[in-house]
């Protein structure tokens, strides 16, 4: 019996690369979880996934009625869960004024965060619910939101404060758009929308790993500095950052590449292990990295948690 997966942002870069390793294994059928419908179908057909192991629903992780419709749309095509893949993203690195999602709050984190936070909530119990033998629920995280390393340190720096911007609404209304209060600033707030990415996965796994067995973790797949996350960016970036993490850096993988390395997250019995972070090295063999000092303060993850919960209407 194949193992149903989700994956969110499965129309292009990474998510897509994930859904095509996973599909051509015959084990899998990928839920391609997509904000815009024709662009998945043709982004699915054109990468050779086969139509029974694939079906697109839809989903706008920026409007919370939309990830409460998916889930209800999910749930009832009956199928049994087995693994959820948060990976979409946005990046408006050179915004100069703040977007916003339906609810109002700041785009990147309020669809890579909230709408993400909101929807592995709601499927929480399908994942506990389903027999499959390995049930994972993974959320992408990035090197950009960790201090500890060379990329984290590249300002603006990924910090949320003592979350007072979060708490007010982040609607730039009565608060701030910026999680710690600051000025908006469209790279840092996607850096700390990967933090908090990163944090809600070990705040999972401290709340539910031992009670339902279920597998949380985040990963750094590596830079796929071909994707369509830089599209916001100056041409001039553009052209120039692929040759600098391929002979610079040495960071670069291919977006192929990358997605055989989520897809062994979500997938590979020896990568089953909850509440870690996965790198990898050079050579392409998987190891547990450290996450930064704000990534993995657990009192942080908390606050977060409870925070999150009511702006997304669970409390
Ligand atoms: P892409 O921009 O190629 O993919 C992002 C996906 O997210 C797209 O499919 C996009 O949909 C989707 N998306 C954006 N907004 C929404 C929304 N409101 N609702 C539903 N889907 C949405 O970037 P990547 O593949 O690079 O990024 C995937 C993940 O990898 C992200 O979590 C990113 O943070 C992470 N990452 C990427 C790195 C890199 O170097 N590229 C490095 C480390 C982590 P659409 O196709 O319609 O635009």
């Amino acid at each position: 019996r194949k193992g149903n997966v989700i994956i969110t942002g499965a129309s292009s870069g990474l998510g897509l690369a994930t859904a095509k390793a996973l599909g051509e294994t015959g084990k899998w059928h990928v839920v391609m979880a997509c904000r815009n419908f024709l662009k998945a179908e043709r982004a699915a057909k054109s990468s050779g996934i086969h139509k029974e192991n694939y079906t697109v629903m839809h989903l706008d992780l920026s409007s919370l009625d939309s990830v409460r419709q998916f889930v209800d749309n999910f749930k009832r095509s009956g199928r049994p869960l087995a693994a959820l893949v948060c990976n979409a993203a946005v990046y408006l690195p050179t915004a100069k004024e703040p977007s916003f999602t339906a609810e109002g709050f700041e785009l990147s984190v309020g669809t890579n965060h909230l709408g993400h936070f909101l929807l592995s909530r709601l499927l929480l119990d399908d994942l506990k619910q389903s027999d499959y033998p390995s049930k994972r629920l993974i959320i992408v995280g990035s090197i950009t939101g960790n201090t500890n390393t060379l990329a984290g340190n590249v300002p603006p720096k990924a910090n949320l404060g003592d979350l007072r911007g979060l708490a007010g609404g982040l609607n730039g209304l009565n608060s701030s758009t910026m999680i710690d209060g600051g000025e908006f600033d469209g790279a840092k707030a996607y850096k700390d929308s990967k933090v908090c990415n990163m944090l809600t996965m070990q705040e999972f796994h401290r709340r539910y790993h031992e009670e339902t067995g279920i597998t949380f973790a985040s990963l750094y797949p590596g830079c796929i500095a071909t994707t369509g996350l830089f599209r916001e960016h100056i041409p001039l970036f553009r052209l120039l950052f692929p040759p600098f993490q391929k002979y610079v850096t040495k960071g670069y993988v291919s977006e192929e590449e990358a997605g055989k390395r989520l897809a062994q997250v979500v997938s590979d019995p020896n990568l089953s292990k909850s509440g870690v972070y996965w790198s990898w090295n050079k050579n392409s063999s998987s190891f547990e990295n450290q996450l930064s000092k704000e990534a993995s303060d657990a009192e942080k993850a908390l606050k977060l948690w409870e925070i999150s919960e009511k702006l997304v209407g669970l409390n």
